[in-house]
């Protein structure tokens, strides 16, 4: 494929004093903070080739990654950036781990710690303003020819919200898009009534601070700035990762969101989030975790036939 060739062309060879010098205003950036007590200036000392700062004061010692995404990570600083660079785009572990000549699995493991940061960064930021809320499905109709029937089962329709805040130029200046949790056991008559409106509203409840919001209409034919966001979301997840199950479904989500939230400034942001949130373990990535359960079929066919009487 001549894309990898290009891609790689324009990869940044980072040196790793760059890479330190960017991660370490990111995690310091009003300077050097001792983590214990807090005092501004330290020694910089050298252990076994680590660098590591020493607090003038209590003299504890610590590291340029400790406390960050990157903790404890034993792949060069450069590589970690060339990552970051590469999710500007958003491209699979497979190629990642290609492109910067690392392990299939030490690629994931980055692109996934990096995305958990994204996750943690989304938390913390609730929408405000005007708000447009978008209820749609993911799954469905590309997945429905692919796959066998245990795939298929994995890859039942899962509701979504995105919601997002736009500028005069229908950009984004903020975007999120969530999976929604599928309503608590097996209730069919309730799954009936978990309808689009009581999505939006929980959506509303977890992830606006402060606004004023409109449904838009779902279906494939809207020409909205939200609408164009989700297909391009739903295709980035298709042919780059040939789709997402359930489980990682919102990581991969929240870094579509980001990446469509920050555009140009995505690079310099997510390095900002590395040096400030605590890394995920590989346990807390590949464990069980509580989150979408998906929905029976029929959820779709009825969204599906609303739509068509409209
Ligand atoms: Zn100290």
């Amino acid at each position: 494929m001549p894309s990898r060739f290009s891609i790689r062309d324009c990869l940044p060879a980072y040196s790793e004093d760059d890479c330190a010098g960017a991660l370490f205003a990111a995690k310091w950036p009003h300077g050097f903070r001792c983590p214990r007590c807090s005092h501004p200036s330290y020694y910089e000392v050298s252990s076994r080739g680590r660098r590591l700062f020493e607090c003038r004061s209590c003299r504890h010692q610590t590291s340029l990654t400790a406390g960050t995404v990157l903790e404890g990570s034993r792949t060069p600083l450069a590589k970690w950036f060339q990552a970051m660079y590469l999710m500007q785009i958003g491209i699979s572990a497979k190629l990642l781990a290609e492109l910067i000549h690392v392990t299939y699995k030490t690629a994931w493991l980055i692109n996934h710690k990096l995305r958990d940061a994204i996750g943690q960064w989304d938390l913390e930021r609730p929408l405000e303003g005007t708000v447009q809320l978008l209820g749609e499905y993911y799954g469905y109709e590309y997945h429905r020819h692919l796959g066998s029937p245990n795939a298929q089962q994995s890859l039942k329709p899962q509701p979504v919200v995105a919601g997002g805040t736009i500028n005069d130029a229908e950009q984004f200046v903020h975007l999120k898009i969530k999976a929604v949790d599928g309503p608590e056991g097996d209730g069919a008559a309730r799954r009936d009534t978990a309808d689009g409106e009581e999505a939006a509203e929980r959506f509303v409840q977890l992830h606006v601070a402060d606004g004023h919001t409109t449904i838009l209409p779902g279906g494939h034919h809207g020409r909205s700035a939200l609408h164009l966001a989700w297909r391009d979301a739903v295709r980035w997840l298709s042919w780059t990762f040939g789709g997402i199950g359930p489980k990682h479904l919102q990581a991969y989500l929240n870094e579509f969101a980001f990446r469509l939230s920050f555009r140009t400034a995505a690079l310099a942001e997510l390095i900002g989030c590395c040096g400030s949130y605590r890394k995920i373990t590989y346990r807390g990535l590949v464990g069980p975790r509580s989150g979408i359960r998906p929905l029976m079929w029929r959820f779709r066919r009825r969204a599906r036939h609303e739509r068509n009487a409209v």
